[in-house]
């Protein structure tokens, strides 16, 4: 889950990480306290280059710029809040972060002198100004590692200290956040020396959501929770599959035959009737979905529960069609259940694949 700039910012400011002055807003403001950056917050990078990012010195001034952003996109991305944020000198910008590296099974600090631009060109065209350290996440990120990578990095010595202090505040960060990737981006010094975090930068690890109380994160709200792995795609035939292989082969099969799957369902193993009757009911209630495709691979799921479910949803939208293969455990009872309400079923491929066609061609 990404987090927006203003959450990122909150809890490295929780960690001592200097941030700008800042205040978050919907809308107009009736006065501003200081001259303003004005940040759309929306979950993209670049949003300088897109015009995502305005300066106004006066309140007219903002209000115009609130305005000019909010119920706008950005990248695509509807703007709905924004943060007016603090102008400040900046008179450098660094670029730091920390990724988790899923092959080396580490964590990998980057420093770059190269801030404030994009850095996967930084990266590309200029390698050696990109200082990397991996690091067993069991370990600490202690503060010598840091000074040797600023020392590599070739920045004054007299801001070793500060910067050296905020990458382990970052890492920290990361480490009890969870974190699958923290950045800022710029790091910068101000005019009076002052170092700030004038961007921020942080996903977190979904699987953690237990170990904290992401509720109060944005996304975390918009985030749809599904009991089922479920992808919409444009077609009209909902395919429907317990297990993704199963599924996904279903797709295959859709498309052999010249259908086009309306979305991929995985109702997941051991589902009931009631699982079955809402899972059908999401993958068929677009207005273009005249069929479904369901696959049952009958193990702890029984035919007898998924035919249950299936008639269910038949007697709720009889226009509905169905092609289903289905095998395994109360197969009989299951093709008793569907052959009452005028649905067959199949258990080979071959004849799913005919049933399929009659869908397909209806
Ligand atoms: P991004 O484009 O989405 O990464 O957004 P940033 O927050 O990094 O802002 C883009 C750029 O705007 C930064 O790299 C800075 O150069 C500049 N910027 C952001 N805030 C300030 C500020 O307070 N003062 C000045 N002078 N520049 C700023
Ligand atoms: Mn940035």
């Amino acid at each position: 889950m990404k987090l927006h700039e203003y959450e990122a910012k909150e809890i490295f400011k929780e960690n001592n990480i200097p941030i700008p002055k800042n205040k978050l807003v919907s809308g107009k403001v009736e006065s501003i306290d200081y001259p303003v950056v004005i940040k759309a917050q929306v979950l993209v990078g670049g949003r300088g280059k897109a015009g995502g990012i305005l300066f106004a010195d006066n309140v007219d001034d903002a209000n115009e710029k609130i305005e000019s952003l909010i119920g706008n996109t950005v990248k695509g991305e509807l703007v709905e809040k924004v943060l007016l944020e603090e102008q400040i000198k900046i008179v450098k910008e660094y670029y730091v972060g920390v990724v988790v590296n899923r092959n080396e099974k580490n964590n990998v600090v980057i420093f770059s002198t190269e801030g404030g631009v994009d850095i996967e060109e930084v990266a590309s065209k200029t390698p050696e100004k990109i200082i990397k350290l991996s690091l067993n996440p069991e370990k600490e990120f202690l503060p010598y590692l840091a000074r040797g990578m600023l020392k590599k990095a070739g920045i004054p010595s007299a801001e070793i200290p500060k910067v050296a202090d905020v990458l382990c505040k970052v890492y920290k960060a990361f480490k009890n956040m969870d974190g699958i990737l923290a950045e800022i981006n710029p790091l910068v010094f101000t005019e009076d020396g002052k170092i700030i975090a004038a961007d921020a930068v942080l996903n977190v690890d979904d699987d953690a959501y237990f170990r904290h109380n992401y509720e109060k994160f944005e996304e975390f709200n918009k985030q749809e929770k599904s009991e089922f792995a479920y992808v919409e795609l444009d077609g009209d035939i909902a395919v429907i599959g317990n297990g993704a292989g199963l599924t996904l082969a279903s797709m295959d099969i859709v498309k052999e035959f010249g259908g086009n799957p309306a979305c991929f369902l995985d109702v997941g193993g051991g589902s009931n009737r009631e699982t079955v009757k809402k899972a059908l009911l999401k993958a068929t209630s677009r207005k273009n979905v005249k069929g479904a495709f369901i696959n049952i691979l009958g193990g702890i799921t029984r035919c007898d529960e998924v035919s249950m479910g299936i008639v269910d949803v038949l007697k709720e939208n009889p226009n509905l069609k169905f092609a289903v293969r289905m095998m395994g455990t109360n197969e009989e009872e299951g093709r008793r259940i569907l052959s009452e309400n005028g649905i067959s079923f199949e258990s080979s491929m071959e004849g799913a694949a005919k049933a399929l066609t009659e869908l397909i061609n209806s």
